[in-house]
Formats: C-alpha cells, structure tokens, sequence
C-alpha cells in the first residue's frame, strides 16, 4: 500500500532557533508509530509542523500525505484531508459547546448527518470513554479537568475519524483509570486504515496499543529507531544511553 504520511528531511525554526534539524518519516495506513525524547528535543514542533501551526517555520523539507504535496498547505487544509492533532495543553472555547464544536468541524469537512444521528454518535463515543452525556452541552474545555479534556481530545478523534491522529502527551497527567479510556478510545479508533503518532513518556498507554515504530527525537533529529522493546528499555534505561550513542 502506498504512504500516509511521508516526511523528507524537514527543518523548522521557532523565533529564528533551528528546532527540527532534518527529520524523516514514513507512515503506512494501519501503523501505530511512537514518538519519544527528552523534554525539549522537538517532539511537539514535529507534531505541529505536520499540523502547519504557522508559529513554527518549515525551513526546508516536503510533507506529502496521502498522495499530495501538502508542504504549502494550510492547518485547515491539513485537517480537512484527514489530519488530527490531539493537544497537550487544550484551548477553552467559552460559548461553544463540545457537541457544536465536533459538529461543525464535521460539516465543515463536508460530512452532513441528521442532528439525531449526530447526537447517537457522539453519545455511543462519550459512554466508550466514561463520559457523562450532559458533557456535550458544556463550553469547549471551559472548567474540565485535565483527564476531562485530554478526554474530549478523544471524542473528537473518534467523531472525526482522521486518516491519521497525533497525540501529543494526551495520556500525561492521567489517573491509571484515565489512561486505560484513552487507549481504549484509540483502540476504537484503530483500523487497516487509520495510522496514529502516539508521543509519550510512558509505557502504560502502549501495553494495549502495541506499535510498530518507536522513533527516538533528540535535538531535533530522530536519534534511534526499533520496535516495541526499545519502550521498555527506554523506561528502564532512561534516554543517556541513545543520546551518548548519537555523541560517539
Ligand atoms: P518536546 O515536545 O520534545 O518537549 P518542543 O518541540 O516542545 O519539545 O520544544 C523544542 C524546543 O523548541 C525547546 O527548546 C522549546 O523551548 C522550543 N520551542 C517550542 N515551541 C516554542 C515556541 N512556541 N516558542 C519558542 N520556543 C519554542
Ligand atoms: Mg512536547
């Protein structure tokens, strides 16, 4: 099958400090690709680069997904071709409710259901994920918890279905519990088709979601690759032993 994502040799700048120093990446449909580094190596820059959030500046490079040079394309472009990004740290939108966010995000990508259905959906996808339907009416991340809006995150992935999701550290700062719901969401999620970039620091959100590559980003450059196992000797090892590699 041909690629989802394919990422040539991508540099990027924030406010004139180079972050990305030449990344490479290919993703099939169905794959589950892992993200991992140090604080600060650029993981969330990649994410976003993908995304087109224009605070980060491609400097060089090509992103091509499914097919299209989508390098000059904008966030919103991006989006409706079928990228998604699940945020770190979630805006509030104040007056807009989740079920009018998700709703108008769809219809903008040209998926027109009946409220009826809209809302059978929405509620299937809230109960998977241990939510309390009341929640749909609640402002966009307007006073939920951590756990509620990496939550939320999730419910837009599931009702969006794009060909490719990013989570950004959606499973840090949850409860065991919390944890368990999102990979099961992202379990739903998966298909033949579908492809996901987990970035995370723990092994707890992969033991259900086994990957296929784990990448290792340090200073903007992907240091180490491998399978499943390098999660667990990164959790047991720490980063040293890759980053002193990288230096010899
Ligand atoms: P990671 O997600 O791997 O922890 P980031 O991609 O967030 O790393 O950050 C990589 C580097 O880029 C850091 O030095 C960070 O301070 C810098 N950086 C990221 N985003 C911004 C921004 N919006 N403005 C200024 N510097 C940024
Ligand atoms: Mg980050």
């Amino acid at each position: 099958m041909g690629d989802l994502l394919r990422i040539n040799n991508v540099h990027a700048r924030v406010e004139d400090k180079e972050i990305l120093n030449g990344i490479n990446l290919t993703i099939h449909p169905g794959e589950v690709h892992v993200i991992m580094g140090p604080n600060g190596s650029g993981k969330s820059t990649l994410a976003n680069v993908i995304m087109a959030n224009p605070v980060y500046e491609m400097t060089e490079g090509e992103i091509f997904f499914d097919g299209e040079d989508i390098t000059e394309d904008s966030t919103d472009k991006r989006a409706r071709k079928g990228l998604f990004m699940s945020f770190q740290s979630p805006q509030e939108l104040a007056g807009i409710s989740v079920e009018n966010f998700i709703r108008q995000a769809k219809l903008a990508r040209g998926e027109r259901t009946s409220l009826t259905k809209f809302r059978r959906a929405i509620e299937g996808e809230m109960e998977l994920l241990d939510m309390k339907p009341e929640y749909k009416e609640r402002y966009l991340n307007v006073g939920f918890s951590g756990g509620e809006k990496k939550k939320t995150e999730i419910l837009q992935m599931l009702m969006l279905q794009p060909k490719l999701a990013i989570l950004d550290e959606t499973d840090s700062g949850l409860d065991v519990d919390a944890v368990r719901t999102v990979s099961r969401g992202l379990k739903e999620y998966l298909n033949e088709e579908n492809a996901a970039i987990i970035i995370t620091h723990h092994r707890e959100i992969l033991k259900e979601i086994e990957p296929d590559y784990v990448h290792v980003i340090y200073n903007g450059k992907i240091v180490k690759e491998g399978g499943n196992e390098l999660v667990d000797e990164i959790e047991e090892r720490g980063f040293g032993w890759i980053v002193g590699e990288e230096h010899a």
